[in-house]
């Protein structure tokens, strides 16, 4: 083909076509994958990786699940694509099956495209049916990288991204090994972090704090996962003042954490709760916002304003039903508190035992970190919480040590996240940890067995 007029074509460049996310452009370094099936993936090489981190921890059914495959196959088949003013029978039924996962008090699902748009239409029905400006939102959060979801991010990520005048307040959620409140147990820790958002809410108004935004288990932050009352804590002050509660359970949702949702765990019912990733297993992009019943009763008879041309995606919601179908038939949510429980949790205590640079394992369900410390008494981070870019030396020698093993997890900041898929064996987690504790041992020393 030749190129169009005015460009010469030794200007056309086409080595690296794809722009590529959270990277600078020239030093963007891939592995290329030529293929996948359950928790392994693969390179024309004959590497396997076993990934322990479910890609961005979406692949709860792993690669190629052939429900999966075929629900898709077969929507594919019968109906393509179709405009969300239309009604479809499989788009009401996964709406359907995804609310009877949920909280009875859920009424309605807006579907989006994945998890940042649904907080997107998250915080925007918030601010509508309060018609209040402001939103708090957690320092150490994630809540995707569009411009109103960066504006409720509370980590590195929203350094440089993060738009002007976002109306977002920040308070520090529990965190007990990094206390900002000089806590010692979780109960000091759960008081103290609800009366600093009590003191936060009184200092900026009630009156002008719509919503209140948090994961119910902070997921790339470090897998933090709150104390007993401190979610409870948090609707009850919602419900004082009048504040919407969103629960972004986007990584935490569909198993993930050994329930349904992770506010499942403390019997927190939110407002809005707004979910993607595991949905589908990310079969086909989807997202939603999940209504409850004051913001189902406030959009009754007033038109909401918002949507998308793929809202509702038929092959979308056929996988969201046949995954969803997968979950339950196979139990995999009682199956991934069970494996976090009895296998993941206690091979990483275990693993901390002989690993000096680990500073503390936690999570629930089959959500883990290991947090990394240069110093186990001063518990300085072993490498800093950055801004997205390189990681530092030491980590990125971890991560290689790990791919050298067959093992792919997540490693951010001073943290290897371990959220293998939910259908993984347990010779093959065990394997897994087995390859990380190897790795670590490796890098920075300690004893193997
Ligand atoms: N919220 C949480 C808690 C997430 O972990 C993520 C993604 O990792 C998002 C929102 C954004 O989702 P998406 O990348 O689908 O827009």
């Amino acid at each position: 083909m030749n190129p169009p007029t005015g460009v010469p074509s030794a200007s056309r460049d086409r080595s690296r076509p794809v722009f590529h996310p959270w990277s600078a452009q020239g030093a963007a370094r891939q592995v290329r994958v030529d293929g996948a099936a359950g928790c392994w993936f693969w390179d024309r090489d004959g590497n396997r990786w076993l990934d322990l981190h479910s890609q961005l921890g979406n692949l709860h059914l792993g690669h190629q699940h052939p429900v999966l495959v075929e629900a898709v196959g077969a929507q594919a088949a019968r109906l393509c694509t179709l405009a969300p003013s239309y009604g479809y029978e499989v788009r009401d039924e996964a709406a359907r099956l995804i609310l009877d996962t949920m909280p009875d008090a859920m009424r309605s699902v807006l579907f989006t495209n994945g998890g940042a748009d649904a907080n997107e239409h998250a915080l925007r029905m918030a601010r509508l049916v309060t018609g209040r400006p402001k939103v708090l939102a957690a320092h150490r959060s994630y809540h995707g990288a569009t411009d109103g979801a960066m504006a409720v991010t509370g980590d590195p990520r929203r350094w440089s991204a993060e738009p002007p005048g976002s109306r977002t307040v920040r308070f520090f959620g529990p965190y007990l090994y990094r206390s900002e409140f000089h806590a010692t147990t979780a109960e000091e820790e759960c008081e103290r972090a609800l009366r600093h958002l009590r003191r936060l809410i009184g200092y900026e108004g009630p009156e002008t704090v719509a919503a209140i935004i948090l994961e119910p288990v902070v997921g790339s932050n470090g897998v933090l996962v709150p104390p007993p009352g401190y979610l409870p804590g948090v609707r009850e002050l919602c419900d004082e003042f009048g504040i919407l509660l969103i629960a972004d359970e986007v990584m935490t949702g569909f198993g993930r954490c050994g329930a349904w949702f992770a506010g499942d765990l403390h019997d927190v019912v939110p407002d809005l709760l707004t979910f993607a990733k595991g949905v589908n297993s990310g079969y086909v992009p989807m997202g939603g916002v999940a209504v409850g019943e004051r913001v189902a009763a406030y959009f009754e008879d007033r038109p909401y304003p918002g949507g998308l041309t793929y809202s509702g995606h038929p092959l979308a919601c056929a996988s969201a039903v046949a995954s969803i179908g997968v979950l339950r038939d196979d139990k995999l949510v009682e199956r991934a508190e069970l494996l976090g429980r009895t296998v993941l949790g206690p091979s990483l205590a275990r693993l901390a035992q002989r690993v000096p640079v680990v500073g503390e394992v936690r999570g629930v369900g089959l959500a883990w970190a290991i947090e990394l410390v240069s110093d186990r008494d001063s518990r300085e981070p072993l490498a800093p919480y950055a801004a997205p870019g390189p990681l530092a030396p030491p980590m990125a020698q971890l991560l290689a040590a790990c791919r050298e093993r067959g093992v792919w997890p997540l490693v951010a900041a001073n943290r290897v996240h371990l959220l293998p898929p939910l259908i993984i064996t347990e010779t093959e987690l065990e394997r897994g940890i087995e390859a990380v504790a190897d790795a670590l041992t490796a890098v920075f020393g300690g004893h193997r067995r």
